[in-house]
């Protein structure tokens, strides 16, 4: 039988070794060399906590190539309702210990790497340049305002998530680009902490949900498809997603003049 090139069965489009991958292969845009670009990609990934979790899983499970997961922290019982990469025997284990074994029991193809440390500058400004992209799912304002300077100073793109309440923001970030806006542009003058999830409170599937929409737009950029720029809102109270544009700020004390790619 002669398929036409868009309906041949995937096992005659490729070899047995993308398996695995199969559903991402007839999507218009991925295919077997969008496949292949996520496996030749290596993502960082900060914190892996409700987001950091939900992003890794997909992240893994589409096959990335290398993975580095960077967390200082160690699994408490409070984290395990959405924090799903971790079970209740890992309470007090260093998370990005326990991540790793998860994670590679979902898929011993990817690369998994870790740092076990508070991420400052100097770590950025050696893991970053080996990387492709980076994705921030940190819990405070101070380690978000060094990836989005080490990105600049590196133009690497980066994915910015986070989640309160019922609440997630998203945004993908392209340093690597002209008169692209970056973070602060967006947010501007913000406190020095971010609300903290015990606190505040999170509902546990609107993490999953922020930190696979994460997952989402760093697999689609490495992939080679077109991720929607600006800043993405949504509230899970009453379903609204909202988008909005960000235009570069002409003073902004990141990505200013002399500041930035330019
Ligand atoms: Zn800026």
């Amino acid at each position: 039988m002669v398929y036409p090139l868009q309906h041949k069965p995937f096992w005659m489009t490729t070899d047995l070794k993308m398996l695995r991958y199969s559903a991402h292969l007839p999507l218009s845009g991925i295919g077997a060399a969008g496949q292949q670009h996520i496996r030749d990609a290596h993502v960082v990934l900060i914190g892996v906590g409700g987001l950091g979790c939900a992003s890794a899983q997909y992240l893994v499970s589409s096959g990335i190539g290398k993975l580095t997961l960077c967390d200082f922290d160690t699994v408490a019982e409070s984290n395990l309702s959405r924090q799903i990469l971790y079970r209740t025997t890992d309470v007090g284990r260093v998370k990005v210990e326990a991540a790793i074994e998860s994670l590679q029991a979902l898929n011993p193809e990817s690369e998994l790497r870790s740092v076990t440390r508070r991420m400052r500058d100097v770590d950025m400004q050696a893991l970053f340049p080996d990387c492709d992209l980076v994705i921030d799912a940190s819990d405070n304002y101070g380690t978000r305002l060094a990836v989005n300077r080490n990105c600049l100073a590196l133009k690497v793109p980066w994915v910015m998530a986070s989640c309160i309440r019922m609440e997630g923001q998203i945004m993908f970030l392209r340093p690597d680009l002209p008169q692209q806006p970056c973070y602060r542009c967006a947010y501007g003058k913000a406190p020095d902490t971010l609300e903290d999830c015990p606190g505040a409170g999170i509902f546990a599937p609107v993490a999953g949900i922020a930190g696979a929409s994460a997952a989402h737009f760093a697999l689609a950029h490495l992939a080679g498809l077109q991720v929607p720029a600006g800043l993405h809102l949504f509230d899970a109270s009453n379903w609204q997603w909202q988008s909005l544009r960000i235009n570069k700020h002409p003073h902004c004390k990141d990505c200013g003049p002399g500041m930035g790619p330019g």
